[in-house]
């Protein structure tokens, strides 16, 4: 498929598939295992992933534009999706002589892929995880608990970071692919995110569940600064998606300002009314043209891990800010669930603490910025 097909498809998904369905997932607590196999049928699962293993082989860039439109319509739903892509793109990248086992089902959605780093003690300390990873014959023996795992729900396909060393100890931790269907994996309950139900996010815990040494995706001490890496562009997409949700907002608002009648005129004749709309999309325009730029540079292969943590702490700021603005000129009727801007609301608030808190990411800019002016 090329970029525009790919974009059209997920405008397609987005209009046709979440908008519909995604209050009914919210109200039913997670949406169904088919929403992999449809996302897979439109071609969404394996955007970077190459040709020869069923995938799209597109760019970065394209990858941030499909999320932004997704968000659109169920941030929770985008990030379920993007989820188990970046499972198969990090396979054919980690462990391409096991990648061919599973990655075409990931492309299909007949398997579902989650990425588990934290666990119910640590979150932004992610050094202080105690799942542990013991040498044994063959491979590894992984013992311990993940919890606020995007797709728990569903996955069976799981990168899984554990501690070979003592806790605290950032060189010991490795990646490893967990086959949920093996044993030693027990599927745990769900984190019930409020308005992020379709994202199935939830606990799992690992009983002695061996790992052959083909299925580790990263050594102990690489896989740790593999990660800092890669979160860079879960940074980015996650920009790109506020972008989506606020736009949605945007024009939600806009058409009923035009239906919606107060003192004999339609509420976007007022002036002060307009500006709601007028800041929220000026906001939007400054962090696309961040998150492109980004996006690009990162697709040439340079560093932009100021620009991504950047870009995500103006995304909260921006969504956290102007979806309570945008539900406010709607008055009442901003509060129906008939909307998605409750589901983007609490949205914002998670966006301020996936892949790195606005804390964290301004303790990265600042270290940054101090290296820069030293
Ligand atoms: C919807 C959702 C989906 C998620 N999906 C995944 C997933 O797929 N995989 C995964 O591994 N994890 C996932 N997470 C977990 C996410 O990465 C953590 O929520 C995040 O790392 C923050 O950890 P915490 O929630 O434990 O907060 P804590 O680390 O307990 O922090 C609580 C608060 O204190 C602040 N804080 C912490 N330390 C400091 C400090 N040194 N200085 C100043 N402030 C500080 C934080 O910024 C935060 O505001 C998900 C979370 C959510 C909400």
């Amino acid at each position: 498929m090329t970029a525009d097909a790919i974009i059209a498809a997920a405008q397609d998904f987005a209009d046709q598939y979440i908008t519909p369905h995604a209050q009914a997932w919210e109200e039913q607590g997670g949406l169904p295992r088919e929403f992999f196999a449809r996302a897979g049928a439109s071609g969404l699962l394996g955007l970077e992933v190459p040709a020869s293993f069923g995938g799209a082989a597109q760019s970065f860039a394209v990858k941030a534009e499909v999320c932004e439109i997704l968000a659109g319509a169920d941030f929770g739903a985008a990030m379920a999706l993007i989820n188990s892509q970046n499972v198969a793109k990090k396979l054919v990248t980690a462990a391409p002589e096991i990648a061919g086992a599973y990655v075409p089902d990931l492309v299909i959605g007949a398997r579902v892929g989650c990425t588990a780093l934290t666990e119910p003690h640590a979150g932004s300390d992610f050094a202080a995880i105690t799942t542990r990873a013991a040498a044994a014959p063959g491979g590894w023996r992984l013992t311990g608990h993940k919890a606020w795992i995007v797709n728990a729900a569903h996955a069976d396909t799981i990168v899984v970071y554990a501690q070979t060393k003592a806790p605290g100890d950032a060189s010991g931790i490795g990646a490893f692919l967990i086959d949920a269907r093996a044993p030693g994996f027990q599927r745990g309950t769900a984190s019930g995110s409020l308005g992020l139900q379709s994202c199935g996010a939830g606990e799992f815990q690992l009983n002695d569940h061996f790992v052959p040494e083909t299925a580790v995706l990263g050594a102990p001490g690489a896989a740790f600064k593999a990660i800092l890496a890669e979160i860079n562009g879960a940074r980015l997409y996650v920009a790109a998606m506020c972008c989506g949700m606020v736009e949605a907002a945007i024009r939600i608002a806009a058409a009923w300002g035009r239906s919606r009648t107060a003192f004999g005129v339609p509420l976007h004749e007022h002036q002060s009314w307009r500006f709601a709309l007028a800041e929220a999309a000026t906001d939007v325009a400054g962090l696309r043209a961040l998150v492109h730029a980004a996006a690009a540079r990162l697709d040439r292969g340079e560093d932009v891990q100021l620009a991504a943590a950047q870009a995500k702490i103006l995304a909260a700021r921006i969504a956290q800010a102007r979806l309570p603005a945008l539900i406010h000129a709607m008055g009442a009727e901003g509060l129906k669930p008939r909307y998605p801007l409750g589901r983007h609301l609490m949205a914002a608030q998670a966006v301020g603490l996936v892949d790195g808190s606005t804390e964290m990411l301004l303790e990265r800019v600042a270290k940054l910025t101090m290296k820069d002016t030293g």
